[in-house]
């Protein structure tokens, strides 16, 4: 993974590396247990990077994947998507959705998961297959190959690794605060295929070089997750093992962005200081 190992100056994707402050990037190692016992699970995991809230603590447990009535409670009372919205910046979610997706939501057979269900009771619109051919959005799987191979668009757009991180960057420059979600690396965690898991690093790898190569100071990147999973493939289930939270952009934002920051639940109050600020 060469560009993730020149960003980290020779570093580690383990916690004995962070924290870490080098020239382009911070890396903290960022509690998603949140003091509850029980692994951390998908839905409050992406609720607390969401509303900043303790959504464990409140209820007792960690719920996953899809949120269940008393999470989605926390995501319709108010998230970073609702305050911006509200505040009157421009946000969006990245990640174009097929019909199939949008088919399962109208007939009751499929779940928002979190992140979805805060965007759209927010008031904001999900990405479609025509905003990913407009160059609008991006697949979640970066490429867009899953979208020729699984989705039914054999003329669906494609970039390589690289492009899309340079689409990533290009995307989030038009908005004051984006979110991309990416859940690859989880299948392959739960499905303990290291072949896979491979190939997504060295993917994430290459998405990471486009981006280093496209930003500028404007843009403050935070890469992190709601759970560990596809790093110990000994397991099927998520693990208890602290998250990466990368921060790439000036080093006076990432100062401010990092200060004090140790667990999930930090990361929502600082994109909002972050993001108002200007
Ligand atoms: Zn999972």
């Amino acid at each position: 993974m060469p560009n993730l190992n020149r960003l980290l100056e020779g570093r580690s994707l383990l916690k004995d590396s962070a924290p870490f402050e080098g020239e382009r990037a911070t890396l903290l190692a960022i509690d998603p247990s949140v003091g509850v016992s029980g692994l951390p699970q998908s839905a409050t995991g992406q609720g607390i990077l969401v509303t900043g809230i303790n959504i464990p603590a409140a209820l007792g447990y960690h719920y996953g994947p899809k949120p269940n009535p008393e999470v989605a409670a926390f995501l319709i009372e108010g998230t970073l998507f609702s305050r911006f919205v509200a505040a009157g910046k421009k946000v969006a979610l990245l990640n174009a959705y097929p019909p199939r997706y949008f088919d399962g939501i109208d007939s009751g057979k499929r779940l928002y998961s979190s992140i979805p269900l805060a965007v759209t009771k927010a008031g904001l619109g999900l990405f479609k297959h025509e905003d990913l051919f407009a160059g609008r959005a991006l697949s979640a799987d970066f490429t867009g190959a899953g979208w020729r191979t699984m989705l039914g668009f054999p003329a669906a757009p494609t970039l390589d690794a690289y492009h899309a991180g340079q689409k990533l960057v290009s995307l989030a420059m038009d908005y004051d605060f984006s979110l991309f979600e990416y859940w690859a690396s989880d299948y392959a965690g739960h499905k303990q295929q290291m072949e896979t898991a491979i190939e997504l690093m060295e993917m994430f790898d290459g998405v990471l070089g486009g981006l280093l190569d496209e930003i500028n100071d404007e843009l403050l990147v935070l890469i992190t997750s709601d759970h560990g999973n596809m790093e110990d493939l000994s397991t099927r289930k998520h693990t208890h093992a602290d998250v990466p939270a990368i921060v790439i952009g000036s080093k006076l934002a990432r100062e401010e962005f990092t200060r004090d920051m140790r667990e999930l639940t930090d990361i929502a109050p600082a994109i909002w200081k972050t993001v108002m600020r200007d």
